[in-house]
This record gives structure tokens, sequence and C-alpha cells, in this order.
């Protein structure tokens, strides 16, 4: 296997050809900020926050898909790549519901994100979809990761519950023809809610408790619907 030597941080480091800047990066521990990202998905660079600045290179590169060259001089923490970091945190901010995304606020916290930094912006707010006994989807709080859809299709369930509907502001994950989870194929594996990064997918019986019910009304509330769920399904 051929190996490639570049520079990250001004630390040189030698890695296999085909590692990507993000592998690269670890190997030296620089950690850089990940959101779309999930190591158990095909890496897709849809949310631009990984992106770095590699030396006579035009446009910022997505340290997730970019692979390494001989010779590549990269900084991951840039005036540049800083302000791109933090314009998309105020801008992910100024549309979505951050209050159940830890990792991000704490990315805001790191790059100095100004939450009010567009006053004007309008933030998404679709109802809660409670409409299965497993998990809600509360899309107010989706960054629209794409990371549900992925383990719903190709890297892990083969199920293809979830997709993309709209378009722009008004882009939702969703259903097809928004039919409610227990209509779709969707076999209630879990594992949307396990790579959620924002909390817009959370176990139904969590949701309730955040919503002030008793756990034994929950746990009674959730048999009876799980029963009633059994009996309508068909055999
Ligand atoms: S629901 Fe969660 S996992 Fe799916 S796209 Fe939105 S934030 Fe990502």
């Amino acid at each position: 296997m051929s190996e490639v030597t570049l520079t990250i941080d001004g630390r040189p480091v030698t890695v296999a050809a085909e590692t990507t800047l993000l592998q690269a990066a670890a190997q030296l521990q620089i950690e850089i900020p990940i959101l779309c990202y999930h190591e158990a998905c095909t890496p897709n660079a849809i949310c631009r926050m990984c992106v770095v600045e590699v030396e006579k290179q035009r446009l910022l590169q997505p340290a997730c898909v970019a692979q390494v060259r001989e010779g590549m001089v990269v900084q991951t923490r840039s005036e540049r790549v800083e302000r791109s970091r933090r314009t998309l945190l105020e801008l992910l901010d100024s549309a979505v519901d951050l209050s159940d995304a830890p990792a991000i606020q704490a990315q805001m916290v790191d790059y100095a994100a100004r939450p009010a930094r567009f006053p004007e912006a309008e933030r998404r707010s679709p109802p809660v979809l409670d409409d299965n006994p497993m998990y809600i989807r509360d899309y107010a709080k989706c960054v629209l990761c794409w990371r549900c859809v992925q383990v719903c299709a190709e890297d892990a369930q083969y199920t293809f519950a979830l997709s993309f509907e709209g378009r722009g502001f008004e882009t939702q994950i969703g259903t097809f023809f928004e039919q409610p989870m227990p209509a779709t194929s969707c076999v209630f594996c879990g594992q949307c809610v396990g790579v959620c990064p924002s909390g817009a997918l959370k176990p139904r019986r969590e949701w309730l408790l955040e919503q002030g019910k008793r756990p034994d009304d929950i746990l009674e509330q959730t048999r009876a619907e799980r029963r009633r769920s059994r009996r309508s399904s068909p055999a």
C-alpha cells in the first residue's frame, strides 16, 4: 500500500494514500468538527462543518471526503476556516431549534458563533410527528444531516422508509407520500434514532418524560398502544 506524507497544522504525518484528511488529522490527535459525518455512515460532505484550508486550493475542502496527497499543506483552524464554521453554525441556529444538540452547542461556543446573528431569519417549526409507539420525529430540531436516511437505506438497514421531501427552506426528512411511520416499510430498528445528532428523533418514552408524564403512566400508556398496534397489524 503506497503512503503519502503531508503537513497538517504545521505537523508532518505519513498515512496510506486513500486516507481522508479527517482520518489523517485524527492520527495527529487533531480534532476536526463534524456534523453530518458519522463513522457508521458513508461520508457525503453535506454540512461543510469539517472544511479545512489546503494550500494552493481555491475552495475550502470537506475533510470527511477529501483525500490526502503527497506534500499537501493543510490548515484545520485558519481564520478562513473558523469564519466559515462560525457562519455555518449561525445560519443553522437561525433556522433550527438546537436546544437538544449539545455537540452543536459546544461547537457554537468553540467558534464564538453568535446565536442572534440573523435576527430576521425564520425558524422552521413543523409540528412534532407522534405517529408510532417507538419514537417521535421533531423536525424543528432537524439539521438535515441525512444520517437517518443513510442508516435506513444502504448504510445499514436496507429499509428505505425515509427520504428528503420539499425544497430549499421547506426541505425536510419525511416518508414517501407523507405516510405515517407504521404505514411505511419502517421496521422500528431504532438505528435512525441512534445516529441523530440533534434530538429530532427521540425514543417516545423519553419524549413523554420530557412532556412531564409520570414513568408509571408512560409505561401503561405505551404498553396499551403497543398491544393495540400489534392487534391492528396485518398477520
Ligand atoms: S432527523 Fe436527525 S439524523 Fe435525520 S437528518 Fe435530521 S438531524 Fe439528521
